[in-house]
């Protein structure tokens, strides 16, 4: 049987009859669970016209009172994150406790949004010259559109919505189709909270969706987290459509290892970040760099902790690694392991034949070493379980690598030398950095982002950034002239 995923619109689903829609799979059965909205002009106009109608109530509101809906929000969620868990793993396919690690992460934003009363102080100073005093006021953008991939379905969502709610402006979400539930939970939770209607919508659909809050006047501003061609396409159309727009891109993230690091730790880092949630994450290790001579033993610890994988269905809490996302994705990341051996690359681990009862959608963990820079396995993000080994004879080799490479998101260095860490974090291209950390994901309180071809526009997502991104400030110039020498009655009561 299956269910129909409506938009989230002005406090409600929104039932019309839709145009167009989409299957929703179940990756570890291969069946459809359920079909989802898309969006036209009309259900994209209806979303943004609730939008802008809860602006001015919401942004009224006061700190205090946008703060306790976030409190509550926070609350609500922690008590029903096993329920989105399982909803994220039905749809995602990721195992249930690394869906419930992604619900962690994104309290940690919604926590640092519950701040919004200090976070939105603005500065005063007094007597800028004679009389006249000066000071800066924060104020939310209006309208924000917020645009999601598919393997985060609740983290990226609220890596921005808790702070655009919390700066004064209203959302409209539009989430991945292929697992649309989680942001609808999450929209229902928020209505539970307290948030108003239309403060939050979720607008469902694909390309004809995105244009529509691209090209739309009334929307302000635009956080977008996607591949890097989409990531590109709506940075460009939306500042061309005068928009404040961040849009983070796709990745290669390389793990260092140097001869002198801790091959156990850097095994499991290996292994635990280059096969988590099937290697569907923005932070995955794609590449990890062997510097000459730890190749071959490095290669021979994390063949051994491959073998000990267990690949299944999320639900099962014995499974350490689902299946991939769509049948489509799963024949993409299959060819680029037909890629690889091809391109002469030894193919030490094929997870090709793997069997997992049922059709899902499974790949197991592959392993190639001696990969080169101009095969596609490593020009291109994968974006599955497929690691690559490359082999460097030197620390500059390998920062010469990762600094030629066009994305920029994460990397990580494992070494037993804090000097050699420090040279790296210094001279290392890539916007966030691990020492001896194999997927440093900021916490809530700092802001995410890669460089180069991994970020679109100036702002990072989450924290001060995301502060910063969500509202615009205006400084105010003040000169309340003092009258009282001129024997004007100022009007104070004279005994309080
Ligand atoms: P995607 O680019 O296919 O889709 C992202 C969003 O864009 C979805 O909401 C989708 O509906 C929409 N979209 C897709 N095609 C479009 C088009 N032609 N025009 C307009 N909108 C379109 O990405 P995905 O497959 O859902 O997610 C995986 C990608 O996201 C990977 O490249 C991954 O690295 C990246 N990602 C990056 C970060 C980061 O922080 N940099 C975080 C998570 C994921």
């Amino acid at each position: 049987m299956s269910d129909r995923i409506s938009h989230w619109i002005d406090g409600k689903p929104f039932t019309g009859t839709p145009a167009r829609s989409g299957d929703v799979f179940d990756p570890a059965t291969g069946q459809v669970r359920a079909q989802v909205d898309f969006a036209g002009d009309a259900e994209v106009e209806a979303a943004v016209a609730a939008a802008k109608a809860a602006l001015p109530g919401w942004r009224g509101t006061s700190l205090a009172g946008r703060t306790r809906v976030l409190f509550a929000f926070r609350e609500l969620l922690s008590a029903r994150k096993h329920e989105l868990a399982k909803i994220i793993t039905s749809e995602h396919g990721k195992v249930e406790s690394d869906a419930a690690g992604e619900i962690a992460r994104a309290i940690e934003n919604v926590e640092y949004a519950c701040g919004a009363a200090q976070l939105l102080k603005g500065g005063f100073s007094e007597n800028a010259s004679t009389g006249v005093d000066v000071y800066s006021i924060a104020q939310p953008l209006g309208v924000v559109g917020v645009i999601s991939p598919f393997n985060f379905p609740a983290m990226v969502p609220l890596w921005f919505v808790p702070n655009a709610l919390a700066c004064g402006n209203t959302v409209v979400l539009k989430p991945s189709e292929k697992d649309p539930s989680a942001a609808v939970f999450i929209a229902e939770l928020f209505a539970e909270a307290g948030l108003p209607a239309g403060a939050l919508n979720v607008l469902h659909g694909d390309k004809a969706a995105v244009d529509g809050l691209l090209e739309h006047a009334d929307v302000k501003a635009i956080s977008f987290v996607g591949s890097t061609p989409i990531a590109r396409y709506v940075y460009e159309t939306g500042t061309r459509h005068g928009k404040r727009v961040q849009a983070l891109g796709g990745a290669k993230n390389h793990m260092v290892v140097l001869p002198d690091a801790d091959l156990d730790l850097a095994a499991d880092a290996a292994v635990s970040a280059g096969f988590g949630s099937a290697g569907e994450r923005c932070m995955a290790v794609s590449v990890v760099v062997a510097v000459d001579p730890v190749g071959d033993e490095l290669v021979a610890k994390i063949t051994e902790r491959m073998s000990r994988l267990r690949v299944g269905d999320g639900r099962d809490p014995e499974s350490e690694m689902g299946p991939l996302v769509t049948k489509a994705h799963h024949e993409r990341v299959v060819s680029y392991v037909d890629a690889g051996v091809e391109s002469g690359a030894s193919l030490v681990v094929d997870g090709r034949g793997i069997e997992v009862a049922g059709d899902g959608f499974w790949l197991g963990p592959t392993l190639f070493d001696h990969v080169r820079p101009e095969m596609s396995i490593y020009t291109d993000e994968i974006f599955g379980p497929v690691l690559s080994v490359a082999r460097a004879a030197s620390y500059d080799d390998a920062l010469a690598l990762i600094n030629a490479n066009p994305y920029g998101n994460g990397t990580a260095i494992f070494t037993g030398d804090g000097a050699a860490a420090r040279k790296f974090q210094n001279e290392v291209e890539v916007g966030m950095v691990g020492v001896n950390v194999p997927i440093p994901v900021p916490v809530g309180y700092y802001s995410f982002g890669g460089w180069k071809d991994s970020l679109f526009g100036d702002s990072h997502a989450y924290g001060p950034e995301g502060f910063h991104f969500f509202t615009r400030t205006k400084v105010v110039t003040s000169r309340w002239p003092d009258r009282s020498h001129a024997g004007v009655n100022l009007g104070f009561p004279r005994n309080s």
